[in-house]
């Protein structure tokens, strides 16, 4: 923990609290990363601007994916495959050394700092991508949708179980989404969703494993989804099929869209050369 954080927690002091307001400016924002002191005027908080420019950019153009690996769409009913094809993920980072050492400190220490690192960053990959989007097509449905979509969201993040949830004391993507729906000037709503079971670690699965375990593990509420449009917020999407039946659930309950958002992907398997692949799916599972 910074001695900044420390202070702040010992002030009960955020951010957005009462010494910010009065400009205080006894405790400098702290770049999580190297530690050297952040500028106000600087674009992201709590990182600064040398660090940010390290982070694991992905290209525009790769900041929209599909939404599930295709290793795992061949495995989906007809229905479900054409479904889930137009599904697109929307990602700033890849996940590497960086990226997974930030995040394993969300993870872990509850640190809201490192929050804010991924919030600003998602918040600029949303707009680039769906309004360069919105450029492109312009006149065409789809762009417009999506654009369209973004403005009235509710930012909705991925429930952990209720035990998961007891046990670490909050959940990460919560964190996350919260400076984020505060970026887009959206509100944030956790009502929407919750897990019906625990669907536990699915290192030890093989595909077919993974999609018979996380189907039904989410229930959503009707009443909060009809007519809605999220926009789903987690810290890492592997193969997406935790986001995927998150969204499934979301609109099987009325909801009108859904969009999906995380800080960080790693590149897919069938992006990468075959010899390469066992090596991936092991380093990832475990990882997550
Ligand atoms: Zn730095």
């Amino acid at each position: 923990m910074t001695p900044e954080t420390c202070a702040r927690r010992a002030l009960g002091d955020r951010p957005e609290g009462l010494a910010h307001r009065l400009g205080l400016g006894l405790f400098p924002e702290l770049c999580v990363v190297c530690g050297r002191p952040v500028a106000i005027r600087d674009r992201y908080r709590d990182i600064c601007p040398a660090c940010v420019t390290r982070l694991p950019w992905r290209l525009p153009s790769e900041m929209s994916i599909p939404l599930v690996s295709s290793s795992l769409l061949g495995l989906f009913s007809a229905k479900d495959y054409r479904d889930a094809r137009q599904q697109r993920l929307i990602v700033p980072f890849h996940y590497e050394e960086t990226t997974r050492r930030l995040l394993r400190q969300l993870k872990f220490h509850d640190a809201e700092e490192y929050a804010h690192v991924f919030a600003g960053p998602m918040a600029d990959a949303l707009r680039l991508v769906l309004y360069s989007r919105l450029e492109r097509e312009r006149g065409r449905r789809p762009g417009r949708r999506l654009a369209g979509a973004l403005d009235s969201a509710l930012v909705l993040p991925v429930p952990l179980s209720a035990g998961r949830r007891r046990e670490r004391g909050y959940n990460q993507a919560e964190r996350i989404a919260r400076p984020l729906a505060a970026l887009l000037g959206l509100p944030l709503i956790e009502t929407a969703l919750w897990r019906r079971r625990e669907t536990g670690r699915q290192t030890q699965l093989d595909n077919t494993g993974r999609l018979a375990n996380m189907r039904g593990a989410f229930a959503a509420s009707p009443e909060i989804c009809s007519g809605a449009t999220f926009l789903l917020v987690d810290d890492i999407a592997t193969s997406g099929l935790t986001l995927y039946e998150a969204g499934s659930t979301l609109r099987a309950a009325g909801a009108r869209d859904v969009l999906f958002v995380v800080a960080a992907s790693p590149s897919r398997p069938e992006s990468l050369p075959s010899g390469a692949r066992h090596v991936y799916a092991d380093a990832l599972f475990r990882a997550h």
